[in-house]
């Protein structure tokens, strides 16, 4: 039986309209609206549609969304400098740094410039505060894709006590922070990563995983345990029609999709997984909805925390 569909869509759809109420009581109080500041350094394809999506949804919701762009050969002096003076001005509650950062930044740019950003308006949760915050159960603002991986499986009313959920990935972005949120919720938690041995086997006693490695179709059905649950995290563009016949069948929709684009979406899990899992979220469709909801609730909360703050 194919397993059931975890729709990020509609899941994130819900969210962005509980944010709207606490829009109007923060514009309300505050005489303006939560404000957004999304930083995009250099030109990269993928960023420009993420950054475009994120800040549609939050003017979409009545918050204050901007874009200040850096160029590609912009120093890391530079972000530092952009970072330091949104953290200054009292319109911006939040703080967004896309990633990448162009190479010639350097190869520590991006913690720099995260360690940069003032804790209460850094709405990715990567600064190292905010970080810690998390560890010891008392999260303020959280990395925006797990926390929407651990939403969907709250409200999707998935059982994470005393089950074994596993990992695989272990970025600061990504893996290590879902990691803790499932802990949190009295999972019984392993990461795995690149050095995992075998990798298969252990993903196999999960009754959750999450596919966090941004390789596509990895996950075949032979790291899935029947009836799991797997939220796949991945967003992989294929362009090689090799990559697709591996993941898709060449009568299935997905791959007539890619004869007419010439590239189509995959997640880390092969699509393949779908008759195994007991549930599953879809590539697109899943994950990254709810990361972008994640953004506009953090930026309401980054809003509120601050304003209550002062007030
Ligand atoms: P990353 O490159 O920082 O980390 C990848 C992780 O995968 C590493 O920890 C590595 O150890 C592990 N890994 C790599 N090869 C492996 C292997 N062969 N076996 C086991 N583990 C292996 O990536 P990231 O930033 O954590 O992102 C992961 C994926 O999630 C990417 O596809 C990215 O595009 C996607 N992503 C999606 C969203 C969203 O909104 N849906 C947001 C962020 C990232």
């Amino acid at each position: 039986m194919a397993a059931r569909r975890l729709d990020g869509t509609a899941w994130a759809a819900r969210i962005r309209e509980e944010t709207r109420p606490r829009v109007e009581r923060f514009t309300a109080r505050a005489g303006r609206p939560p404000g957004l500041a999304v930083v995009l350094a250099g030109a990269h394809p993928a960023s420009e549609i993420y950054v475009r999506n994120k800040i549609a949804t939050v003017r979409e919701h009545g918050c204050q969304g901007e874009l200040f762009r850096l160029s590609e050969t912009a120093s890391l002096d530079d972000a530092l400098a952009l970072v330091s003076r949104l953290n200054g001005d009292d319109r911006v509650d939040a703080i967004l740094v896309q990633s990448p950062l162009p190479p010639g930044m350097g190869p520590d740019a991006e913690q720099r410039v995260f360690d940069t950003i003032d804790p209460a308006k850094d709405v990715d949760g990567f600064h190292p505060i905010n970080v810690g915050l998390l560890v010891q159960k008392r999260p303020a603002l959280v990395a925006c894709t797990p926390l929407g991986c651990a939403e969907l499986l709250d409200r999707e009313q998935i059982p994470l006590s005393g089950r074994h959920a596993v990992v695989i990935g272990r970025s600061d972005i990504v893996g290590k922070p879902m990691a803790l949120l499932l802990l949190h919720r009295d999972a019984t938690v392993t990461i795995c990563h690149s050095r995992t041995r075998d990798l298969p086997e252990v993903c196999r006693s999960a009754d959750v995983l999450v596919a966090a490695i941004g390789r596509a179709g990895f996950v075949t059905p032979a790291f899935v345990k029947p009836g799991a649950t797997v939220i796949d995290v991945g967003i992989n563009r294929l362009t090689d029609p090799a990559d697709v016949a591996r993941c898709f069948a060449p009568d299935s929709l997905r791959a007539r999709q890619f004869a007419q684009k010439g590239s189509v979406l995959v997640g880390d899990v092969h699509p393949d997984v779908e008759a195994v899992a007991g549930a599953m979220t879809p590539v697109p469709g899943g994950v990254g909805p709810l990361t972008i909801a994640m953004v506009l609730r953090n930026t309401v909360t980054a809003a509120e925390l601050r304003v209550g703050a002062s007030a």
